[in-house]
């Protein structure tokens, strides 16, 4: 905690009308798809010579995510050029959003400065927060710093830190299901501690709740649990102490089958320990996945049941929620995770992102000739204009011309 008061925080007002309407037309020319509104109009179809291509019915930017570029760009418009701007880490999980952003002539900083860093941050800098959030200290530290925060913070993102503090209010340690090392969920985590010593255990895997769940019902070696989930919890947890109380919240862009699979198996496990009358005092839960998210999984669930040769995920190989998304097209078809069009290198080679391997790896004779069904979806954090690209491409490969498609 801070020996002295921080700085109030500066306030400023970038939705002026004048900047709102330079910066809509500068996101519109940067990530616009016309081919791809004209395609959704469509019914989300385009058909041609064997390849027919399908879109799932929700797909690509999310209202986070377009409120968090809009904010930046508006940043970029309001002061003068000569005034540097910073952004924590990336604005989201798109590396072409991210080269737009710096090609603006922002600078990117870690998402947790090092000292370094922050010595280099003097008052009335600009700082963007993305849309993930930032950890508390980050913050605090920016706050006492004297910067001027543009906040990005997507509003989901900040319902779930709502339901984390209320629990270390009333001494409730949360359990996030989420991936430790995001930065939603570093700054979800962070929030546990914002207003005192409350606790957090994320757990990432359904093999890591049935663990946590066994040492609730039955204890177990507490270096061994430590061990498991290091990164993953808080300073000073104690599973012998601290897993008497908890609530569940999640990352906002995780597997809603999976969260509720979660949230099901430690409820089970506190029911089992301290019976069904007494629930109420140790355990707590709150759906946090957002509806952007939710949108886009039930519209690739209702595109799976369709017919389809292969599924391609557009997105940055970060996104969560695009993750996500090729983890329900892997399940049913040959799917393939590209950060974008260049990608698909011929018919015969696609390049693409394994999951399970961390790293890109390669497929041959992917596009198969003949009659094919090729499905399309995007992350919440990828752009139309990348979608349009990956149309175009696929085409391409068959030596059609899209444009002379959309001209008949
Ligand atoms: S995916 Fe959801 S939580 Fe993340 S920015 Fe979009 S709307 Fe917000």
């Amino acid at each position: 905690m801070p020996t002295h008061a921080p700085a109030a925080p500066q306030k400023i007002n970038l939705r002026r009308p004048d900047i709102m309407e330079a910066v809509q037309a500068q996101v519109l020319s940067h990530y616009r798809s016309e081919l791809v509104e004209r395609i959704r109009a469509n019914g989300g179809v385009l058909s041609a010579e064997g390849l027919t291509i399908k879109l799932a019915k929700e797909f690509g930017f999310c209202y986070g995510v377009e409120r968090a570029i809009d904010l930046a760009y508006a940043a970029r418009k309001s002061f003068p050029v000569e005034k540097p701007i910073f952004l924590l880490g990336e604005i989201i999980h798109n590396p072409e959003v991210n080269d737009q952003i710096r090609n603006l002539g922002i600078k990117t900083i870690s998402n947790k400065p090092t000292d370094q860093e922050m010595s280099q941050l003097h008052q009335e800098d600009v700082v963007i927060i993305p849309a993930f959030g930032t950890e508390v200290a980050t913050r605090r530290k920016l706050e006492e710093k004297g910067c001027v925060l543009v906040d990005t913070t997507c509003g989901d993102v900040m319902s779930v830190w709502k339901r984390v503090r209320q629990y270390s209010k009333d001494h409730v340690t949360s359990i996030i299901h989420g991936k430790a090392w995001h930065e939603e969920t570093k700054a979800t985590s962070s929030q546990a501690r914002a207003h005192g010593d409350g606790h957090y255990l994320v757990v990432f895997t359904l093999a890591d709740t049935d663990y946590v769940c066994n040492y609730i019902l039955n204890g177990g070696n507490k270096a061994d649990f430590l061990k498991r989930f290091e990164g993953a919890h808080s300073e000073g947890f104690d599973p012998d102490l601290h897993l008497g109380a908890i609530g569940v919240a999640n990352q906002t862009t995780m597997l809603r089958g999976e969260t509720e699979e979660v949230q099901r198996r430690l409820r089970a496990a506190m029911i089992q320990k301290y019976g069904q009358a007494e629930l109420e005092q140790h355990f707590r839960f709150f759906d946090t996945i957002c509806g952007a998210t939710q949108d886009r999984q039930d519209a690739l669930e209702k595109l799976l049941h369709e017919p389809m040769s292969l599924l391609l995920v557009i997105g940055g190989y970060n996104s969560s929620n695009t993750s996500h998304l090729a983890e329900m097209g892997e399940a049913k078809l040959p799917t393939y995770f590209i950060k974008n069009a260049a990608m698909m290198e011929s018919a015969k080679l696609i390049v693409h992102y394994d999951q399970h391997k961390h790293q890109e790896v390669e497929t041959r004779d992917w596009l198969k000739e003949g009659k094919i069904t090729v499905g399309i979806t995007a992350g919440a954090s990828c752009p139309n204009n990348l979608i349009e690209d990956v149309i175009r491409r696929l085409f391409d490969l068959r030596g059609i011309s899209v444009q002379s498609l959309l001209s008949n």
